[in-house]
């Protein structure tokens, strides 16, 4: 059973658990618009069970749970854009926070033996106060996102103890993917480069803080590192993160190379753009819009435990994460404007 199966890591945990064999029940809440785009692109909407689920609806998740009594259960959803969580404080804080319990409570009344993971983050530890972080790094989140998900993370360690429920927490670092939601800063950036270089827009790329660092890997690698944590004889809690940091800047300068363009950096602060050498056009500029309350400036995770006890390894380098984001965006828009032109070479235009 999958919670988030609409999200980036809902997808890509379905099809490796269907890969696997498994049967996936998975739940996703209603929506007017395409709920279910990523998984048709994955190419499996057919293949999973799917149930309606809401977090904060305490009644839902008792049914399903008495219903189903999975053997696995992957709680995914959560309200997961940091920069979001200062506008929606309270329900970030009811969704990624107390949904946890929810589900917690629901497992432990009615299928004490469902193995849990608890989808934890880097951001829990935010202000860092140790570099590399790693499970025993304390934690001080920046943001009612952070917040709400130590709450999470703690009470899933508390069921753990309390009651003996095999619940294990993955502090996974941030995961992209081509999948990754358009308003996380990587699909940002390969979305907009894709366009610039089909010459679909003009306007340069605006983004906030260029300074800060986190620590990327794909998220194919990462869902089986969830799996793996299933698995064992005992529940714990794992990091999973590549051990690599990188500038959001970088992340640009890389992206923006897979496709054609040669970035130099001009000016500081606010002032700072990005031009490409050989066209001379600002493709990058800083709008501090997009600057945040308070900001995690750097994570870096150390994912030695996870290597060792899970025999976990990240497959997908850095390098290769940012040019498979821009070339997937780049087929996307190429086969939009392929289906486009052939409309309008059926309709004589
Ligand atoms: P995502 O793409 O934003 O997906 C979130 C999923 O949660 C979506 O399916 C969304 O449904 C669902 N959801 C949100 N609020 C809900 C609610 N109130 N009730 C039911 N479903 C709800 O996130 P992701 O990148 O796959 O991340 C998966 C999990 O890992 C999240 O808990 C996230 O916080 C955590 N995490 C992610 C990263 C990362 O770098 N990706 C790192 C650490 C931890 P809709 O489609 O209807 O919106
Ligand atoms: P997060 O690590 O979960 O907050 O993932 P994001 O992809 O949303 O943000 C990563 C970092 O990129 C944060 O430090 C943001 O401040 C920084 N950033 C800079 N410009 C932008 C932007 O335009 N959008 C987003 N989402 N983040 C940005």
């Amino acid at each position: 059973m999958i919670t988030g199966i609409t999200g980036q890591d809902g997808g890509y945990l379905a099809k490796f658990l269907l890969d696997k064999g498994y049967r996936v029940i998975g739940l996703y809440r209603r929506g007017a618009t395409d709920t279910f785009s990523k998984l048709k692109e994955h190419g499996i909407l057919d293949k999973i069970e799917l149930e309606d689920f809401e977090l904060l609806e305490f009644s839902n998740i008792c049914r399903l749970i008495k219903k189903y009594k999975p053997d696995e259960f992957y709680n995914l959803a959560a309200q997961s854009f940091v920069a979001a969580s200062w506008q929606e404080p309270i329900y970030t804080a009811q969704a990624d926070g107390m949904g946890v319990l929810y589900i917690l409570e629901a497992i432990r009344e009615f299928s004490p033996k469902t193995k849990f993971y608890q989808a934890s983050t880097s951001e829990m530890f935010g202000k860092v106060q140790e570099i590399p972080q790693k499970e025993t790094t304390p934690f001080y989140p920046r943001s009612p996102y952070g917040c709400a998900k130590l709450f999470a993370h703690w009470i899933s360690v508390n069921y753990r103890e309390s009651f003996g429920i095999f619940a294990c927490c993955g502090i996974l670092f941030n995961h992209e993917s081509p999948m990754r939601g358009k308003e996380f800063v990587t699909r940002k950036i390969t979305d907009h480069l894709a366009k610039l270089k089909l010459n679909l827009v003009q306007k340069p790329l605006e983004l906030g803080n260029l300074n800060a660092k986190r620590d990327w890997g794909h998220a194919l690698d990462y869902v089986e590192g969830m799996w793996l944590m299933l698995q064992q004889e005992k529940p714990d809690t794992y990091v999973l993160s590549t051990g690599e940091t990188h500038p959001i800047r970088d992340f640009v300068q890389e992206a923006a190379r897979a496709c054609g363009f040669d970035i130099i950096w001009q000016g500081d602060g606010i002032d700072e753009i990005g031009i490409d050498r050989n066209t001379n056009k600002t493709i990058v500029k800083v709008n501090p819009k997009f600057f945040r309350p308070a900001e995690v400036e750097l994570l870096v995770g150390d994912p030695s435990k996870a290597q060792e006890i899970l025999g976990w390894k990240r497959k997908i380098s850095y390098k290769e994460l940012c040019r498979l984001m821009v070339e997937e965006d780049i087929k996307r828009y190429e086969s939009k404007l392929s289906d486009y032109m052939g409309v309008m070479v059926e309709a004589g235009k």
